[in-house]
């Protein structure tokens, strides 16, 4: 094998940092590194990690500094329309975690019914490039001014009459008197690349990465449903179970009229799933986690 290593850019400590280091634990790897150090080894894998601030990481990967990275698909986005890289990294999947929201927040006082309330205002953001295109999207002619940090204080302060900011809770809006009043944009965690060709030995990395983090994400929701049912039933269970490939029919030994039914449900199984199952005909239902997948 060669020499080369895969080097992968993911936030050194926030919000992204335990969903990113817990998927490559889930890939198999395991990273050693010193609490406080920018830079991880993998054992298993020619892969090396750099731990950095969110901000950085498309410029990083973008630049050839790292090969890919996971980032929020909100700074991402941010850097992307700002157009600060000629040739900017490329988005490869989004990864189901760290998902938030960039919200429009108004004074509570306001009844605000429609975009158009904005006209002519101020709007505090950490995201101007993104707040500017839904005000265009809107066909609002609104101003954005950039903050850093401390958006929610702007109104109380007169720098400006709204606000737009990651929202969890709403906690912090409330505390400062305002209140989410419109979704400016969706976000989670994004694998991205960079957009040059990699070379041969650093491909074949990635594409080892990539079919586990596959395997990862298409098992993270994914049951194995096992249940006797009639036999002139396993028509209608097949159609009704989620995201299920063409299930197993076993013989069950002594009752010819019955059989076994095991499928892969690729969607969550909720409970009223089997209250349908059971209503259908099913019965012994079992519903069992899968820990690894491939294709
Ligand atoms: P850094 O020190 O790396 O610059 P930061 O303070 O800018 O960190 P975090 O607060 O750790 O950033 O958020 C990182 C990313 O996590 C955000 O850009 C967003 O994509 C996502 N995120 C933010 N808030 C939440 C939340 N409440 N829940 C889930 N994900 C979030
Ligand atoms: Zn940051």
């Amino acid at each position: 094998m060669s020499e080369e290593r895969l080097r992968i850019a993911i936030q050194k400590s926030g919000r992204l940092s335990e969903g990113s280091f817990d998927l490559l634990k889930s890939c198999g790897l395991t990273i050693s590194r010193d609490k406080d150090k920018l830079y991880g080894r993998v054992r298993e894998m020619p892969i090396d990690i750099l731990l950095l601030r969110d901000d950085d990481i498309p410029e990083f990967v973008a630049d050839d500094a790292c090969d890919i990275g996971i980032v929020g698909q909100n700074v991402f986005e941010e850097e992307r329309l700002e157009g600060a890289q000629d040739k900017p990294a490329q988005e490869v999947m989004t990864l189901g975690f760290a998902r938030c929201q960039l919200m429009l927040a108004a004074p509570k006082d306001w009844t605000f019914d429609s975009p158009t309330m904005l006209e002519g205002k101020r709007i505090a953001t950490s995201y101007p490039a993104l707040t500017r295109a839904w005000l265009e999207k809107e066909g609002v002619n609104a101003r954005a001014v950039t903050m850093k940090g401390s958006v929610e204080v702007a109104p109380r302060l007169k720098i400006a009459d709204t606000v737009c900011d990651i929202v969890s809770t709403g906690a912090t809006l409330d505390a400062n008197g305002l209140k989410p009043v419109a979704n400016v944009f969706s976000s989670e965690a994004l694998l991205i690349r960079n957009a040059n060709a990699f070379t041969q030995g650093k491909q074949e990395i990635y594409d080892a990465l990539l079919k586990r983090i596959n395997g990862v994400l298409t098992s993270r929701d994914a049951k194995y449903v096992m249940m006797n049912a009639p036999r002139s039933a396993i028509e209608a269970i097949t159609e009704f179970l989620p995201g299920a490939d063409a299930p197993t029919i076993l013989e069950l030994a002594g009752s010819p009229d019955k059989v076994a039914i095991h499928a892969v449900c690729r969607e969550s199984v909720f409970w009223n799933t089997l209250e349908e199952l059971k209503k259908l005909g099913a019965s012994a239902i079992l519903v069992l986690p899968i820990e690894k997948m491939m294709a």
